[in-house]
């Protein structure tokens, strides 16, 4: 019956037409709106809005670059565990005689610029599959079924492509897979649930025999909000968690991407890799890309070592803003960064980095710290001297100006959060406790008690060196950075002093 309905709403236009006409009326401005109506509809079809008022758009879809797993830095077991899981799909015949099933889905899990979008592009060339890409958030719509619908386009259009391209295999990649993918809460987001349930019914229609076999790998960085639905085997059958890269993978990813910038012989590559602890993948090409502006900057044809280390301040802090600050703010400032720098100095020697009073992003002077090795476990005594690290500021500036300022506010909460964990941990007075059962009042007792003795020690520690702090002060306020090697030969020769 559709098929006619062009030619019979064509027949009844005409007859309309004659009878208008033959009534006397004058048709042309209908003639004429009716002209306009169809230019409009063309032009919305040829972009493909008609198609997407109806629920049904093409996802949109981005083509592949060929990228292989030797392109992405670090994240060794995340690229095995992968290559594993792929090997089920390019040894097809091999595992289906042990009767093996391919997975249909793996979810990669991690903290954003990590790598995940990479190691998908990787999946696809190492399975010599087509790729197509979508994000989370084009699948949301206000109208019922359009997510549902373009989530049926993508895996048309995945199957379409591969076959086009004679390819056996696709990789469809879902990015932010939480946006669609989070609990279903029984009828409060119907748009919701019905691209989510578009997507289990794909996937459940994914027979792994079938050519082309599609592979589904979608990232998160909340996989505690995905619906079970999704989690249970013979959906996102593997799960691969893509973490911050350790200092050897974040040597490896900037080895990678200093490929083509022009470095003077004499940059120390894992210097930076150390100082750049903490630093997802995306941001060690940051670095990588704001030193290469710097040496461009000072017009100079290679880049230079301190190019990276100002690099990588401007991606931890941001950019230096030209806030004029009086003298007063100034001093108060260096003093309280030097009572975090002495206070690391001490309780963990060779830690600072630097010492900068230059203003960036939200922070007026801050303290690089140098972590020598990554740490995954902390220990009691450990997470006190963090603490007192944090205080150390807030105690400076009481012991020169005899009171504290706003500027420890960060570093409050910070400590507040590490008593936190410790209370979490069983590492305070109060033994194994369920956080839950702790009363406002009692975390208030707890966390009180725990500062207040911290407080009182770094205090004692600083002053002592009340000389080091006024000679430290000076240069501080001349150059604005007090580098770590300078600033350990300025303690040494204090103490040897003192001594
Ligand atoms: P998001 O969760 O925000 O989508 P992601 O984990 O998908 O992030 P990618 O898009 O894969 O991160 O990475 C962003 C950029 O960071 C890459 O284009 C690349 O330049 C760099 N990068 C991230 N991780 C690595 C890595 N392991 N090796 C090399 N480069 C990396």
């Amino acid at each position: 019956m559709p098929k006619y309905s062009i030619e019979i709403g064509g027949g009844v236009l005409v007859s309309l037409f004659a009878f208008l006409l033959f009534r006397g009326v004058n048709i042309i401005p209908l003639l004429l709106a009716l002209a306009l109506m169809g230019v409009l509809l063309f032009a919305l079809k040829s972009k493909g809005q008609l198609a997407a008022a109806g629920g049904r758009r093409e996802a949109r879809v981005k083509g592949s670059t060929p990228f292989s797993f030797d392109d992405i830095g670090g994240q060794d077991r995340a690229k095995g565990e992968l290559v594993e899981a792929l090997d089920f799909l390019v040894k097809h015949e091999e595992i289906s005689k042990l009767g093996i099933r391919p997975m249909k889905g793996i979810l990669l899990t991690g903290p954003p610029g990590t790598g995940k979008t990479l190691m998908a592009k990787a999946a696809a060339h190492y399975t010599d599959s087509v790729y197509l890409a979508a994000s989370g958030s084009e699948f949301v719509e206000m109208y019922v079924g359009v997510g549902a619908g373009r989530i049926r386009d993508l895996f048309k259009e995945a199957r379409k492509k591969a076959n086009k391209e004679g390819k056996k295999n696709a990789v469809i990649f879902i990015d932010e897979i939480d946006v669609i993918g989070g609990k279903r809460d029984g009828g409060q987001h119907r748009e919701y649930d019905q691209t989510l349930n578009q997507l289990l019914t794909e996937m459940d229609g994914i027979h792994t025999n079938e050519a082309p076999r599609i592979l589904l790998i979608a990232a998160t960085n909340r996989k505690e909000m995905l619906d079970s639905a999704l989690l249970r085997p013979g959906r996102f059958d593997r799960h691969i968690g893509v973490d911050l890269p350790d200092k050897k993978g974040r040597l490896h990813i900037l080895n990678i991407h200093s490929k083509n910038k022009p470095l003077h012989d004499e940059v120390n590559m894992e210097k930076i890799a150390e100082e750049s602890f903490g630093f997802s993948g995306a941001q060690l090409e940051s670095v990588l890309n704001e030193g290469a502006i710097y040496a461009m900057r000072e017009g100079l044809p290679l880049v230079e070592q301190h190019h990276l280390t100002m690099a990588i301040d401007k991606v931890m802090m941001g950019e230096k803003t030209d806030r004029e600050s009086t003298k007063e703010e100034r001093e108060r400032v260096a003093i309280h960064e030097l009572g975090h720098a002495i206070a690391a100095e001490l309780l963990r020697p060779g830690s600072v980095s630097q010492v900068a009073l230059a203003p960036r992003g939200g922070a007026l002077g801050y303290v690089r710290h140098n972590p020598s090795d990554d740490h995954y476990l902390y220990t009691k005594d450990y997470l006190e001297a963090q603490i007192m690290i944090a205080l150390a500021g807030a105690a400076a500036e009481e012991m020169f100006y005899g009171g504290r300022s706003t500027g420890s506010r960060n570093d409050f909460e910070q400590s507040l959060n590490i008593v936190r964990t410790m209370v979490e941990c069983g590492l305070t007075e109060v033994g194994i406790i369920e956080d839950r059962m702790m009363t406002p009042d009692r975390w208030a007792q707890i966390s009180g008690s725990v500062l207040d003795g911290l407080m009182s020690r770094v205090k004692e520690m600083l002053a002592a060196r009340r000389q080091l702090f006024t000679h430290c002060l000076n240069i501080l306020i001349d150059r604005e950075t007090l580098g770590g090697e300078q600033f350990r030969k300025l303690i040494a020769s204090e103490e040897s002093l003192s001594a």
